[in-house]
């Protein structure tokens, strides 16, 4: 099913929680709906699901309005983040519950429904533990049952609030991995919520980027991850040193250095610039008087596996860069504390400063 949300507004008060948001989620694919803590992003789920009513906007499920319809009309699944499994109930009945509560009418027979969650067991490879109560489970199990149990009534959405938040870092990233495979499986329209760009970027086939309640880029993740629309989301979705300087010509005067910013589109002439450069698209050198480039010191390093993380201070105006290199090319410039480097920004994106974060 596809999902389109247009122009939706949602104020609590005088707090403005969604400010004009318009997407839309393509059919069969998982998005991410990725931002900081308070930006709009569980209301946003809440409102698709109909659990929460926008103060306007529409929401179009497969081209039809559903503001009116009630929750339950619209077949969606959820699961949060402390998805409350029902105590006293096995595996096996928690996944069958919405089955069972069906009118009866529309109720399978139950050697069907025993049928249905025999195949989600299976699909959630937790067959083995049917007859466990919840108590008896580790996080990332219940959630893969709370995930069997949004499938069992056959939603046409999945909307998944957190889904792994709770969990300790390992198990989330085996889940991760998990129910990206169970998605291609499956091809449900699922939008999950997380905050944690590394999950949205590995996870997702598309993702919505959201800062104060507005949408602030979306797209396939390598495209949102190189090539960020704002200011804001190049440093939401990693780390990202800054230059600050003067734009003049294409090229931005920062300390006592000239960057220069082929095809950029720099309208602005001489006026107030950043360079945005991610640690990785910084080159590194030994000083030698005829190198191009930020002369800096060498003040920290973290040299563990196959990256090196160098802590660089700017000679001119005292700024720290931070530089990741291959631990290949670091043990070949054989550092050491407080050597004189140059370093020389390989790709850089510049914002105008009234853009700038
Ligand atoms: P988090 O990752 O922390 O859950 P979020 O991006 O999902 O954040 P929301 O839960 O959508 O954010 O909340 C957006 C803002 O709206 C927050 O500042 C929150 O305090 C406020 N808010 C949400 N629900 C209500 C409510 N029922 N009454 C008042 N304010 C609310």
């Amino acid at each position: 099913m596809s999902i389109e949300v247009r122009n939706i507004h949602k104020q609590f008060g005088s707090f403005t929680a969604l400010n004009d948001v318009s997407l839309k989620f393509p059919d069969g694919k998982l998005t991410a709906l990725l931002g900081p803590s308070g930006c709009g992003k569980t209301t946003l789920l809440r409102i698709i699901a109909g659990l929460e009513h926008p103060d306007a906007g529409e929401v179009l499920l497969d081209n039809e309005n559903a503001v009116a319809r009630h929750v339950r009309e619209r077949q969606v699944g959820f699961v949060f983040q402390h998805y409350a499994l029902f105590k006293h109930m096995s595996v096996f009945e928690n996944i069958a519950f919405g089955l069972r509560v069906k009118p009866r009418k529309q109720r399978l027979p139950d050697s069907a429904i025993r049928e249905r969650v025999t195949r989600l067991l299976e699909l959630v490879q937790l067959d083995w533990i049917a007859e466990r109560k919840p108590s008896a489970l580790s996080g990332g199990q219940r959630q893969r049952i709370a995930l069997a149990r949004a499938l069992a009534v056959e939603p046409r959405v999945l909307l998944l609030d957190e889904p792994f938040g709770a969990l300790d870092a390992q198990v989330r990233k085996e889940l991760r991995r998990w129910l990206r495979r169970l998605h291609d499986e499956l091809n449900v329209t699922s939008i999950f919520v997380t905050h944690d760009q590394e999950e949205a970027l590995e996870l997702a086939d598309e993702i919505v980027v959201m800062n104060h309640g507005q949408v602030e880029q979306t797209g396939a993740p390598a495209a949102v991850y190189n090539h960020p629309a704002t200011p804001f989301v190049y440093g939401f979705l990693g780390h990202v040193n800054l230059f600050h300087g003067r734009l003049q010509n294409g090229v931005l005067q920062t300390g006592d250095i000239r960057l220069e910013a082929p095809g950029h589109d720099l309208r602005a002439d001489n006026e107030q610039g950043t360079a945005y450069v991610r640690p990785h698209d910084i080159d590194i050198e030994r000083y030698s008087p005829d190198a191009q480039g930020i002369v800096v010191q060498l003040e920290r390093f973290h040299a563990i596996g196959p990256l090196a993380q160098l802590e660089l201070k700017r000679k001119d105006t005292n700024e720290v860069i931070e530089v990741v290199i291959s631990a290949e090319r670091f043990s070949q410039l054989k550092l050491k504390p407080l050597d004189t480097l140059v370093a020389r920004p390989r790709e850089l994106h510049i914002f105008p400063a009234t853009q700038a974060a």
